[in-house]
């Protein structure tokens, strides 16, 4: 059985025997250009297996009738799909025959300088490989949209080599994999898998063999220092070379290379780190070298007859050329490159890619018009907007920065965001298709997907998760609907951030105006309600509820909103514990609702004071804890999101808080006197200045001291890792972020976790 073909046993018919990653690799690897070395697991491996338990029989059962419309079947059809792969061991015949080829490529084929007894004696007896789906429609021009399987990197050692195997050929019955088929009425998919040796980029380059923005015969490559992955992410200025195709060197731009992506040799894994001083504005690639990756380029174009987008790298002197695919649409270039501009710009806020009919809402007069699908586009969302943000495939605002309402909605719901774009209202035209990439913040005119699927593959590919590790620092997750609580209460230690304003949505009513219409029950009723759920899921997890946290202007449409005073800046108005404590009785009735919730059992909901700034608001709410009798079993807590609550904190402490909380949303804002809201100073709002870091470091440092546990519910672990890393270090006892965030902190708390184990175990 051909289960195993190498690169170099790959021919130009073996399309659907090795797929369409793998042939292109075959293909290259034989026309003499340097790529790693590997191997495919061909689509004969695959289907032996899916005969062999008798899998395929099933799969076409599960397909069947499938309505791929229908969303919620896609998603079941596709799960169980998954599930029925994953649950297999992969036969014997067929994992000799990978363990064997795995063993190949790790010793017997291993590079001069990697002889097999140097490996060994290294203590690294397997080699680090990629391992990619290659689906045999994928790379097809027309079925590239559905090329979207999984990508592992840095897989080292059988079990793992093994389990990324499953997974890629799991991916193929990812949900768009399956509707996209569907679509398309391609009726047989196989998929095969690329085992390839990793590089260890020492730097990286992009090469175009046209100029891509002026169309111009002339070879473009960029190039930076460390992995490719800085590039592609477009978080360095690189390098730009332009080459003559009769290979003169006719252009050098150097950039200013700050960061790189290296691989951690403790953990395997990538990381950020600064560039040093003296190779920031230092030329990446040397003359030689930029002269051979042009050869290259122009002996890929040769061979394939069309322009090429080229990827590469080198190791230790060495260049590899790790992928090569030809540039979209070519002999349009003029035009794509026109047709790809961005119309609109914003900043990213909620990851994801979407193509729609824009549906411009100024308020709840126009959300009739919005469609299943449609694209919301609005000055600023306000809470009462949910319901029809729930049916949009993505939402673009004018206003609000990172940590801005709709962000934290839109991440939360999963919907691609861009916000702060200043004037989308005014750019897009209701009924105007558009295309969101919300990676990178920028909104195109028609539905340009094929002409930035690549970027957004990358960003896509980025996501790809392993195994979820242990940590002992908690990770949380912060919630504001009763969403995917299966999935999340498995994952997550706790919430460490129940919003109840959202809950408050759904019916309609101002909570200040139930209380004064004498409707106070109602208002219980709709906190039992709405926290119930969750509780119930978490259990016996902790639920930290946030009391009131609504600002005058955010629910000014609900029945009695109109009631609410204008403020000038609403963010530093009368809401949180201030508005809480000139309003009882809402306290109150908060208070009772998480009462009720205990006498029923649910012993593991506590509750948290927003937006204090004296130890006299926690004082005065624990008098109304008293008063209406809430039990010992509640714990009490702050947020510590201004810094008079951080400065302050040993008194909290003295009087017996149980946890406190960074927002650092908040704290980020009063300390560096940052709107949160406002996108024209977007740019200057950074978690990661050091005067928010020292009041977190003081807060912690306190608490450790009375014993009080220590947590953060804003926004800024879930898109720093290098926040994450230094709240770990400081000994914060847990972490609540975005359910999108989930996987990747505690990936990210895990390496951490083993770093400082390790640096303990070193010191003398
Ligand atoms: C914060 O301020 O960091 C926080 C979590 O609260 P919110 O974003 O709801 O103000
Ligand atoms: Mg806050």
């Amino acid at each position: 059985m051909e289960f195993i073909k190498w690169f170099d046993e790959i021919k130009g018919d073996m399309l659907s025997l090795v797929g369409g990653k793998g042939l292109h690799l075959g293909e290259m690897y034989n026309i003499g250009m340097p790529v790693p070395n590997g191997f495919v697991i061909t689509t004969k491996a695959f289907n032996y297996f899916l005969e062999k338990f008798g899998i395929d029989k099933q799969i076409e059962e599960i397909l069947k009738d499938l309505n791929v419309d229908d969303t919620h079947a896609l998603l079941e059809a596709s799960k169980k799909i998954k599930e029925l792969i994953l649950s297999k061991e992969i036969p014997l015949e067929i994992m000799n025959e990978i363990i064997n080829a795995y063993k190949e490529l790790s010793f017997t084929r291993a590079t001069e300088n990697q002889k097999a007894l140097e490996l060994i004696a290294a203590g690294r007896e397997m080699a680090l490989v990629a391992v990619r789906s290659s689906a045999t429609a994928e790379d097809l021009p027309t079925a590239s949209f559905a090329g979207q399987q999984a990508t592992f990197l840095n897989v080292k050692g059988v079990r793992d080599l093994i389990d990324a195997v499953k997974k890629c050929w799991a991916s193929l019955f990812e949900p768009r994999a399956i509707f996209y088929r569907a679509k398309n009425k391609v009726e047989k998919a196989s998929i095969a898998v690329v085992v390839q040796k990793m590089v260890n980029s020492e730097k990286s380059f992009v090469m175009f063999t046209v100029n891509p923005v002026t169309g111009e015969d002339n070879i473009v490559i960029e190039a930076t220092w460390g992995l490719g992955e800085a590039l592609v992410g477009g978080k360095v200025e690189p390098d730009d070379y332009v080459v003559s195709k009769d290979g003169k060197i006719l252009q050098k731009k150097i950039g200013k290379k700050l960061i790189m992506i290296v691989r951690d040799y403790a953990t395997d894994k990538t990381i950020e780190i600064p560039v040093p001083k003296e190779k920031q504005e230092a030329q990446v690639l040397t003359e030689q070298e930029i002269s051979k990756i042009a050869e290259y380029g122009l002996k890929l174009e040769q061979y394939y007859g069309k322009p090429q987008d080229i990827e590469g790298a080198i190791e230790r002197g060495r260049i590899y050329i790790v992928q090569t695919r030809p540039i979209t649409a070519v002999g349009k270039k003029e035009e794509v490159k026109i047709e790809a501009n961005p119309i609109l710009k914003g900043l990213p806020a909620s990851p994801g890619l979407a193509v729609g009919k824009v549906k411009i809402v100024f308020g709840l007069q126009d959300i009739e018009k919005v469609e299943e699908g449609d694209i919301l586009v609005t000055t600023m969302t306000t809470p009462d907007l949910v319901p029809t943000m729930s049916k949009c495939s993505a939402i673009i605002t004018d206003e609000g920065g990172r940590t801005s309402h709709a962000a934290i909605v839109s991440r939360e719901m999963g919907i691609p965001c861009i916000v702060g774009t200043q004037n989308a209202t005014k750019v897009l035209r209701d009924g105007m298709l558009i295309t969101v990439d919300a990676y990178n913040g920028y909104v195109y005119e028609g539905d340009v997907r094929s002409l930035i699927e690549k970027e957004v593959k990358k960003q896509e590919a980025k996501v790809v998760q392993k195994e979820i590790p242990k940590t002992v620092t908690k990770i949380k997750v912060n919630l504001a609907f009763p969403i995917r609580l299966e999935e999340v209460s498995k994952k997550a230690d706790g919430v460490g951030l129940l919003r109840i304003e959202h809950m408050i949505i759904k019916f309609g009513w101002h909570p200040s105006k139930l209380i004064k219409e004498g409707k106070k029950e109602d208002y219980i009723k709709i906190l039992t309600e709405g926290i119930e759920p969750i509780a119930k899921a978490f259990y016996p997890k902790p639920v930290w509820v946030r009391t009131l946290d609504a600002r005058t202007d955010e629910f000014r449409k609900l029945i009695g909103g109109e009631e609410e005073p204008q403020e000038t800046n609403p963010m530093l108005g009368w809401h949180g514990i201030r508005r809480s404590l000139d309003e009882p009785e809402l306290l109150k009735a908060e208070f009772e609702a998480i009462k009720r919730l205990h006498e029923k059992g649910l012993t593991n909901i506590h509750i948290m004071l927003p937006f204090v700034i004296h130890v006299d608001e926690f004082k005065k709410a624990k008098e109304i804890a008293k008063e209406v009798g809430l039990p010992e079993s509640v714990d009490l807590g702050i947020m510590v999101e201004t810094p008079a609550a951080a400065l302050t904190i040993e008194e909290f402490c003295k009087e017996g808080i149980k946890f406190a909380s960074f927002g650092t949303n908040d704290l980020t804002q009063l300390t560096l006197g940052i709107d949160r809201n406002n996108e024209k100073i977007a740019k200057l709002f950074d978690e990661r200045h050091e005067a928010i870091k020292y009041l977190i470091k003081h807060v912690i440092g306190i608490c450790k001291k009375y014993g009080v546990e220590t947590s953060v519910c804003g926004e800024a672990p879930s898109n720093y890792p290098e926040f994450v890393e230094f709240l770990v270090r400081e000994g914060i006892s847990s972490i609540s972020v975005n359910i999108d965030a989930l996987d990747k902190v505690r990936e990210k708390v895990a390496e951490v976790e083993r770093k400082i184990l390790e640096e303990v175990l070193r010191k003398p």
